[in-house]
């Protein structure tokens, strides 16, 4: 088991967080038309980084997001950030 830290509620249980994808990555803008191999690149390539990478990650108790930096071989986790304003 590993310990993750959520920067709303503090370190957890890892088994409380899901994975939501890579940072980084643009949405189609769908206010106009968008290909299908557009559609397909941003659904389903990944770059797939070995060593530092940076992915959104959901804390489920608390329901947010954030950046979760982390080296993907090691598994350590480097930092995170906030993906809302802060109040
Ligand atoms: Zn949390």
């Amino acid at each position: 088991m590993q310990i993750f830290p959520c920067p709303f509620c503090g370190p957890r249980d890892e088994r409380e967080f899901h994975f939501a994808g890579e940072a980084g990555k643009t949405r189609p803008d769908t206010t106009g038309e968008v290909s299908p191999d557009d559609w397909a690149t941003y659904l389903h390539m990944h770059r797939n980084e070995k060593g530092r990478t940076r992915e959104v990650w959901v804390h489920t108790p608390c329901a947010e997001m954030f950046i979760m930096e982390r080296n993907s071989v090691t598994m350590e986790v480097l930092g995170t950030e906030c993906l809302r304003a802060k109040s």
